[in-house]
């Protein structure tokens, strides 16, 4: 995959791969050292990674990483952040000015009557009059921010009044065994929508870098909902 390669997100959004670190070989590899064993061949190597996945063996896994660069709304970075093993610097909005961009969804969801965690596109919702009223909060905030830079207010201040809808932009560095972990929970359908339009975006990446791993990913994990398991 060529570094740049862009996935659009939410909008304005996307996940953008950068590099990374180590192939499937090298979890293999890593693993091998243990017995200071050399590689049986590809159908072997395949299996071994497999079983380690299976059994989490997960150190391995972290032998290898990604960098993205992403762009997403406040609001689900800071669901981002939770993820403590990420190392991540992020766009200052102390030193630079902020965009004009922020998040709109294509459609509204109403609140789920019974799960707390839960919402879903209502038919009830006037979604073109919500979009309008939205859009019209944006624009009133951003002009109230770009009033205050005018009047000598700094940056670090004038940002206060900005809705957490607007765009945000990190590199961020994860290694595959951390990754697999945020996957299983931001893929997961107690999540936010937006979180798992980003976590999807950055699966689609790893998955074509480590094309093994996730093949054992499919078949051991996705969809399970065992939350005391880690990856
Ligand atoms: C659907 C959903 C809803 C959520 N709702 C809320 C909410 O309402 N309020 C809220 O505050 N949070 C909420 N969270 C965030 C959640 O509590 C976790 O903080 C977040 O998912 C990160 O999980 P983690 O700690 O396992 O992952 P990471 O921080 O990525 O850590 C990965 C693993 O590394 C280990 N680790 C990392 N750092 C440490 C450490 N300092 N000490 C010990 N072990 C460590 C742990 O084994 C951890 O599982 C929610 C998360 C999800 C997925």
């Amino acid at each position: 995959m060529d570094s740049g390669h862009t996935i659009p997100i939410l909008g304005n959004g996307y996940v953008r791969y950068i590099d990374h670190l180590g192939s499937d070989l090298r979890i293999v590899e890593s693993a091998r050292i243990s017995y200071k064993s050399p590689s049986k061949g590809e159908d072997q190597d395949k299996k071994l990674l497999s079983y380690l996945y299976k059994n989490r063996h997960t150190s391995p896994f972290e032998q290898c990483s990604i960098t993205y660069n992403i762009k997403m709304p406040i609001f689900i970075m800071r669901q981002f952040v939770r993820h403590r093993t990420f190392r991540l610097n992020e766009w200052s909005g102390r030193y630079s000015e902020l965009a004009d961009e922020f998040y709109i969804p294509t459609q509204w969801r109403a609140a789920d009557a019974k799960n707390k965690q839960g919402s879903q596109v209502s038919s009830e919702l006037d979604h073109a009059a919500l979009t309008q009223e939205v859009k019209e909060a944006h624009e009133k905030a951003y002009a109230t921010y770009q009033s205050l830079l005018q009047k000598g207010v700094a940056r670090e201040l004038a940002r206060a009044v900005l809705p957490v809808s607007i765009f945000t932009e990190v590199y961020v560095n994860c290694d595959l065994h951390n990754l697999i972990h945020f996957l299983q929970l931001r893929e997961d359908d107690h999540a936010q929508m937006e979180i798992r339009e980003m976590a999807a975006a950055m699966r689609v990446v790893a998955e074509q870098l480590y094309p093994w791993t996730f093949e054992a990913f499919h078949k051991y994990r996705l969809g399970v909902t065992d939350r005391t398991k880690s990856a």
